[in-house]
């Protein structure tokens, strides 16, 4: 710990439009002050050690408003095959797998993620059958690129125990026309049994994987982020979060976590205040509570206002994943304790419906200040727009998502409809206040992907992706929402999301200036130098 000044020509302090020159004092853990670029005349700070950063950019952290983090740590550790994305159909996926596994012959259960159906042309849904050809011998348990469903072998079916039977309240096991179980479980609640075999680890494993990724977090310049996965409180979930508090008392860890348990089926939250109170350490945290109203559009579940363009029997089929009348009485009592809210919303039949549970809360409730958000907002009904700013409620988005399914929603849900599709400068425009994440390991954690998706809506091939190009947000408003914006989700905004005095000195180097930088250069940009509390970790 120390004193120090870091200086640049271009410092984004995150309160202004445009990045500067300036210089950077900084004391132990904070901010002390954003002093002129020649502060060196002020005898002040004379004896400083001065680190001067060129014409290099300085920012405040990014903060990340959507991760899913244990599953993400584990996906990005070795003992999982991320490059399922890769596979062009079933047959390409179980190569990957099978190769996967011949180089793991100690690995006693193969792990994959990232397969998409969406990129299998008009192939049908995967099954057991070609797997279990594949690698007979040793439980399979590929997750979809979505999170939303998982494919397994055999092996992965008995060892999971899935029962083909089990009473879910949403969730599907799919069967062959024999009744037989083929392998595809949608849906999380179907899921689970497998999720949980996919997450079982030893401890010194579990503790190598969050090691790891706290190192990931630290090379993209990231200081928060979130598990968004609504863990109930079970045994396995205190287990599960245990290692990462030890890790932080025992280790520290390089950003800020906060977990998000879950609301259905509580209107009581004893156990909440009981884990949030064990788990608290310095960088780990309980923050509320997540439900999810509806799936995911690509399977239809969604929940639109009106009928799908292309399936006009259905609005989303299985839907809301909850009734309606449990969720208004558990998001009431959650506001009513004082625990923020945030849920799951991909079309506008769920945004709608949350707005209208939020509004009822607010009615029981008054001004709670809990700031509850809507995540994923894929597309949203006009009339819904002003309703955020007034019911305080934060649109939560990630713009890398804009990238995955390209036009193909078009066939979905229709052209008019597609117009507010991802509105990201809609939202904006219409609240003023947007939170930015990546919903990694749905899509990379890489800050730099997702902000040359938000400012260009161009895909990975530099294609324009969607059919609303006009949706694209400044780079000052990008890097605001992936700062004080996410600040404002966490409640962290007094000591984290722009560079100003009394502050956090949470503050990142880039390799260059993304102001001046061509567009195409934003993905490659790379986080030079970072200091989490002041103390320098890359
Ligand atoms: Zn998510």
């Amino acid at each position: 710990m120390g004193k120090f000044i870091l200086r640049s020509k271009a410092v984004f302090t995150g309160l202004e439009d445009f990045p500067r020159p300036a210089a950077i004092a900084v004391v132990d853990k904070k901010i002390q002050a954003v002093l002129p670029w020649d502060y060196h005349r002020d005898k002040d700070y004379a004896d400083w050690p001065l680190y001067d950063y060129g014409e290099k950019m300085i920012m405040s952290s990014f903060l990340d408003a959507h991760t899913h983090l244990f599953s993400g740590a584990i996906d990005g550790s070795r003992y999982v095959c991320s490059d399922l994305g890769k596979g062009c159909s079933q047959a390409e996926c179980v190569k990957i797998i099978k190769e996967f596994a011949d180089a793991h012959p100690d690995y006693k259960r193969i792990r994959g993620s990232g397969w998409f159906i969406t990129n299998w042309g008009d192939e049908p849904l995967p099954d057991k059958r070609l797997l279990d050809e594949a690698i007979p011998d040793r439980p399979v348990y590929l997750t979809c690129a979505d999170c939303h469903s998982m494919w397994l072998n055999s092996r992965a079916l008995e060892e999971a125990g899935i029962d083909p039977d089990r009473k879910m309240d949403n969730g599907v096991n799919v069967k062959f026309e024999n009744g037989e179980l083929s392998g595809l479980l949608l849906e999380p609640a179907a899921c689970e049994p497998a999720q949980k075999k996919y997450m079982e680890f030893s401890e010194e494993e579990m503790r190598e994987i969050h090691r790891n990724f706290q190192d990931v977090l630290a090379d993209y310049g990231i200081a928060a982020a979130s598990e968004m996965f609504a863990d109930d409180y079970t045994e396995e979930t205190m287990k599960k979060y245990d290692i990462l508090k030890n890790l932080d008392e025992e280790e520290g860890l390089k950003a800020q976590i906060f977990s998000y348990m879950k609301l259905f089926g509580y209107t009581e939250f004893s156990k909440y205040f009981k884990f949030q109170k064990h788990f608290d350490s310095p960088h780990f945290h309980i923050a509320g509570v997540k439900g999810f109203i509806d799936g995911v559009t690509e399977t239809y579940t969604g929940l639109l206002l009106e009928p799908y363009t292309d399936k006009p029997e259905t609005c989303g089929e299985g839907l809301p994943l909850w009734p309606e009348r449990k969720m208004k009485k558990e998001i009431i009592a959650a506001n009513k304790a004082g625990i923020q809210v945030r849920l799951h919303c991909i079309a506008d039949g769920s945004v709608r419906m949350a707005l209208d549970l939020f509004e009822k809360s607010a009615e029981v409730n008054g001004e709670h200040g809990l700031r509850n958000t809507i995540e994923h907002i894929e597309n949203i009904h006009s009339d819904d727009l002003d309703r955020f700013a007034e019911l305080d409620v934060i649109p939560s988005v990630q713009p890398y998502h804009v990238t995955l399914a390209a036009n193909g929603k078009v066939n979905q849900i229709g052209e008019k409809r597609a117009r507010l599709q991802w509105p990201f400068r809609t939202l904006l425009e219409h609240e003023g206040a947007l939170a930015l994440g990546s919903d990694y390991p749905v899509v990379t954690i890489d800050p730099f992907t997702t902000i040359y998706a938000a400012v260009t809506r161009r895909d990975d091939d530099g294609n324009l992706t969607s059919t609303n190009s006009w949706e694209k947000i400044s780079m000052a408003d990008t890097l605001k929402a992936y700062t004080s914006g996410a600040a404002r989700v966490y409640h962290v905004e007094d000591s984290m999301g722009t560079l100003e005095p009394g502050k956090m000195a949470d503050i990142i180097v880039l390799g260059g200036d993304l102001f001046e930088v061509d567009k195409e250069e934003i993905r490659g940009m790379k986080v030079e130098a970072n200091y989490f509390e002041g103390e320098k970790i890359r």
